[in-house]
């Protein structure tokens, strides 16, 4: 008989020949639990996702009671369904007033997918301004947008009307004109391996869009829901976007994903044609029931509130010669290394002891850390104690 991790490098499609291949039989707040028992410290969150911890109580119970109500009634947009109408009441309550309006789709990249339409559509405009070194997902009008060749070169053609500019210098925002409908951009980098703008460079941005009558897109599909210390990556530097795309953290580990506009600019997907923009399953009410109770948790328990103190704890354990920087906001952090076999070494060597780190896309001489929000001073002083264990261990 074929063991589990057999199985799933036979019948489960595979993303890369190098798997991580942890069993995990259950997950609980900060950690994973292998079948042996052993526990693994979640440094990275699921990839930003498990911001208030795994399997939290109050996100499991809205999911068991949304299940005795109601799964899949029909498709988006057609019946009023009570999980969808809180979660976005809840949501335009705490956005600028002018994100009234939240399409909801199941994943990151179906955000972007449906503001870039959103955006084409409003303005007349076909062209968009993406950044180098962004990520905004893996389909193919998220791909248009990537700014690393390595991974488009073997999927063109890709959208046409795509310009690429430098993130963060002022110079390149001159490209963005009246024929741009939308400038898409990370509001920190993540994959680029967490780059934080200037303050000045993002008013600029603003200003520039509003100058050319271009939509700003915010991805804030990473620094959302708390991870930067405030609720939004783009309270960190006074503006506002015209869409706000969201996902990762907002469901509480379960999938769901929106993009948020003004109800005028919204409006143009549901007529000529009518059905602009539609999908069967966007906006599930167990996805929903999950995205209002994480969010609830996040205001009710303040969790934001010490994300910048623990952003300076990891800052003053991790001092080692090897480490040249840390860069980032909140609980969004980069630890810069010189080599990529350095960086394997340590998350392998984290692992064994118990630690999940990871590398980024765009950046694999640099370590993520993305712990959920609740970790401790001690869970820092340890997982940080460990890192520099492996750093001190590590012979080129
Ligand atoms: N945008 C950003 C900034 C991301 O980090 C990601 C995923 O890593 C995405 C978009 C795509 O999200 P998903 O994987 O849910 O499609």
């Amino acid at each position: 008989m074929l063991s589990p991790r057999q199985l799933f490098l036979l019948n489960t499609a595979q993303t890369s020949p190098f798997p991580r291949l942890l069993e995990i039989e259950r997950a609980e707040g900060m950690y994973l639990y292998d079948h042996s028992g052993k526990s693994y410290m979640d440094l990275v969150s699921g990839f930003a996702v498990s911001n208030i911890g795994h399997r939290h109580p109050r996100v499991v119970q809205a999911i068991k009671d949304q299940a005795d109500k109601y799964l899949h009634l029909t498709v988006y947009g057609e019946y009023v369904q009570s999980p969808q109408v809180k979660f976005a009441e809840k949501l335009s309550s705490i956005l600028p007033d002018s994100l009234s309006s939240v399409y909801f789709v199941n994943s990151g990249a179906e955000a972007t997918e449906g503001a870039m339409k959103l955006a084409k559509r409003f303005t007349g405009r076909s062209e968009i301004i993406a950044c180098k070194n962004s990520y905004h997902g893996s389909t193919q009008g998220a791909l248009s947008l990537m700014g690393n060749e390595y991974y488009k070169q073997a999927y063109r053609p890709l959208l046409p009307g795509i310009r690429f500019i430098e993130f963060n210098e002022l110079t390149d925002l001159e490209q963005i004109s009246s024929d741009t409908a939308a400038i898409i951009i990370e509001t920190i980098q993540g994959e680029a391996g967490v780059r934080v703008p200037d303050a000045e460079y993002m008013q600029a941005l603003r200003k520039r869009c509003d100058q050319t009558g271009t939509l700003l897109i915010l991805d804030e599909i990473q620094t959302g829901f708390g991870r930067t210390g405030k609720l939004f990556g783009f309270e960190n530097f006074n503006i506002k976007p015209d869409i706000l795309l969201l996902a990762k953290g907002m469901g509480g580990g379960m999938p769901i994903g929106a993009f948020i506009s003004n109800n005028e600019i919204m409006s143009v997907l549901k007529a000529n044609p009518i059905l602009g923009h539609i999908t069967t399953f966007g906006g599930h009410p167990v996805s929903c029931a999950a995205g209002l109770a994480n969010l609830e948790v996040i205001l009710e328990e303040n969790l934001n509130k010490d994300v910048a103190d623990k952003e300076s704890l990891f800052k003053k354990y991790l001092q080692h010669p090897e480490i040249k920087e840390i860069r980032g906001k909140g609980l969004m952090l980069s630890i810069q290394l010189s080599t990529f076999s350095q960086v394997e070494y340590v998350s392998n060597y984290c692992s064994g002891k118990g630690i999940i780190i990871d590398w980024f896309l765009h950046c694999d001489t640099a370590m993520r850390i993305a712990p959920p929000l609740i970790i401790s001073e001690e869970e820092i002083k340890l997982a940080c104690k460990i890192i520099l264990e492996a750093l001190d261990s590590y012979l080129p």
